[in-house]
C-alpha cells in the first residue's frame, strides 16, 4: 500500500468499498482520511448528516459513529490541518472554548459525571480534531476512559434534539 498515494481517487475508492484498503492505510500513505472522504461521497465514514449536532464556517460537532460511550462526540476543523500543532491560535481558542460548551451539554443531556476530552491526531497524515468522551458514575475514574472498548453506535433522537438545541 506504500504507493497509495499515487493512484487516482477513483481507484482507491474502488478499493476500500472492496474492503482492501482501510483508514489505517489511507493514513499511512499520508492522505488525510477525513478530507479524502469528504471529496469522495463520505467512503471512509458514511453519511453522518444525522450525526452532526453543530456546524459553522470553521467546525463539526458531531457524534462518533463508533463511540466508546454513549455521547462519545467530536469537533473537527472544516479546514485540513494535520493535528493541533498546526492550528493557529484563533481557531484553537475557538475550538476549546466550543469543547467547553459542549462538554457541559453532554453532561446534561446524558447525565454522565464527567467528561474527557482528547486529541491525538498521529500518523503521517491526519486531520485535527478533539474527542470527548463521558465518564458514567459506574465508570471508575481515569485514563482506562480514553480506551474504552468501542461499542454500537444507536441513534437516539431526543438526545440528538437537546444537543442541537442547547449548541445552537
Ligand atoms: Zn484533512
Amino acid at each position: 500500500m506504500n504507493n497509495l498515494k499515487e493512484y487516482p481517487n477513483e481507484k482507491i475508492v474502488k478499493l476500500i468499498k472492496k474492503g482492501e484498503v482501510t483508514v489505517a492505510d489511507i493514513i499511512d500513505s499520508g492522505i488525510c482520511p477525513t478530507c479524502f472522504d469528504k471529496e469522495n461521497d463520505n467512503v471512509l465514514y458514511g453519511d453522518n448528516t444525522d450525526k452532526i449536532i453543530y456546524e459553522d464556517d470553521l467546525v463539526e460537532c458531531f457524534l462518533v459513529g463508533n463511540p466508546r460511550a454513549k455521547g462519545h462526540t467530536a469537533i473537527s476543523t472544516k479546514k485540513h490541518f494535520k493535528d493541533m500543532m498546526e492550528i493557529d491560535d484563533k481557531t484553537c481558542q475557538v475550538i476549546f472554548v466550543m469543547a467547553k460548551k459542549l462538554m457541559n451539554i453532554i453532561k446534561e443531556v446524558y447525565h454522565c459525571e464527567s467528561v474527557y476530552l482528547c486529541t491525538m491526531c498521529d500518523g503521517p497524515m491526519n486531520h485535527f480534531h478533539i474527542q470527548l468522551i463521558p465518564r458514567y458514575s459506574y465508570e471508575k475514574r481515569g485514563s482506562k476512559n480514553f480506551v474504552k472498548p468501542r461499542m454500537e453506535y444507536i441513534e437516539d433522537k431526543e438526545k440528538i434534539k437537546a444537543l442541537r438545541e442547547l449548541m445552537k
